[in-house]
């Protein structure tokens, strides 16, 4: 099951000026539905719809993985678009996210994550109003608004797929945005932290603040590496698991989870990378509820981590050592699943193997060692 992301972008606002579209005006060097979009595919949500006017349906050139929906004419009837293509049996959460906030940072989609997968049925960004409100009237302040409780909403909006279908599917129109429509059909909405950063181009003002926001990131950008090592030792057993993938073999490895050592050594590299200890301090043996536990649990939980404290990664590098089992004709699969949970592409997952020409334990096949190395940029 995947969280899914769906890209509002079928209006035609004026308001900002220009003689297209805001989304695909300029915006340092590229389109503001660019950076949107890889904002959102940089969180890893997947598949990404991009719901667009009919006029830009097969003019507008995009990423491959992008699947483009035609909108309605109100944006209620461009989400239902959206919607009606996503497979409430594969998609757990959407995400629902205005193309005109190009500057998404990844803590507030990941924030937003965090309460669905904590159990919200819904969480929406939003910002405590912190200035004085004044009601105007002919140049005049007419009265004074009272702030507590008042909150900016932003976007990416999520919830659980299902309910909002249905949520979506008994509103009769016209609501401003989703949470709207979900709290009419008496779904609770989470607020979780908005960025001031989050900005939604509305004013023709609004492409140069977004602008050095994207900017100032760039030149601020943190690249971090981070390298792991493991080995587990052979005990009697009928095959090993290595990078999510059983190989058969006439031993086991053994260890406290299922001892994948290939798996081990990526999450040990990403902890290393943002200097957050190594699997031990998050898993602690001593704790029970570990034992016999997939590693694929240790690696999501390293990859998570890197996410809500803003980084992304870009690739990983692992080296399996022992003499046997042959890894070469499980490389492929390995990788595969290695950028499965990570949800990496093939392009970014390293996968090789190579014998330590029967030196040492690895040679003498006592057991097997691993080394990685994980990139990640601050997104
Ligand atoms: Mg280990």
């Amino acid at each position: 099951m995947s969280d899914a992301a769906i890209i509002v972008a079928a209006g035609r606002g004026t308001r900002a000026g220009g003689d297209m579209p805001k989304q695909w005006q300029p915006l340092l060097g590229r389109r503001v539905a660019d950076w949107t979009l890889e904002a959102i595919r940089a969180a890893g949500l997947s598949p990404i719809i991009l719901v667009m006017h009919p006029d830009d349906m097969d003019t507008t050139a995009l990423p491959e993985d992008v699947i483009r929906v035609a909108g309605g004419a109100t944006r209620d009837a461009s989400v239902r678009a959206g919607l009606a293509v996503l497979d409430p049996d594969c998609v757990e959460n959407v995400l629902i996210h205005d193309v005109a906030r190009p500057c998404l940072p990844p803590s507030v989609i990941a924030d937003v994550r965090a309460a669905l997968h904590g159990g919200a049925e819904a969480a929406a960004p939003g910002l405590a109003v912190t200035d004085a409100l004044w009601r105007g009237e002919d140049g005049l302040v007419a009265g004074v608004q009272p702030r507590d409780g008042l909150f900016r909403a932003q976007t990416p909006q999520g919830f659980r797929l299902k309910p909002l279908i249905a949520a979506h599917d008994e509103h009769p129109g016209g609501a401003a945005d989703d949470v709207e429509v979900a709290r009419m059909a008496g779904i609770a909405v989470v607020i979780t932290p908005g960025s001031e950063e989050n900005l939604k181009i509305t004013l023709p003002g609004d492409f140069l603040r977004a602008a050095q926001i994207l900017q100032n990131r760039k030149e601020h950008m943190d690249v971090r590496l981070g390298n792991g090592f493991d080995v587990h030792a052979f005990e009697p057993g009928d095959g090993c698991w290595l990078c999510g993938i059983k190989v058969p073999h006439d031993q086991a490895l053994k260890g406290h989870s299922d001892a994948d050592v290939g798996m081990h050594a990526v999450t040990d590299a990403i902890y290393g990378a943002l200097a957050e200890g190594d699997i031990g301090r998050h898993f602690p043996p001593s704790d029970p509820q570990w034992k016999g536990a997939e590693s694929h649990i240790f690696l999501r939980h390293a990859v998570e981590l890197a996410r809500s404290k803003g980084y992304r990664i870009t690739n990983i590098d692992c080296t399996l050592i022992c003499e046997r089992p042959k890894v070469g004709p499980h490389a492929a699969a390995m990788q595969a699943r290695m950028g499965e949970i990570m949800d990496l592409p093939l392009d970014r997952v390293s996968v090789k193997a190579t014998t330590s020409e029967k030196l040492g334990f690895t040679g003498r096949e006592e057991g097997i060692a691993a080394i990685a190395t994980a990139t990640l940029v601050s997104a």
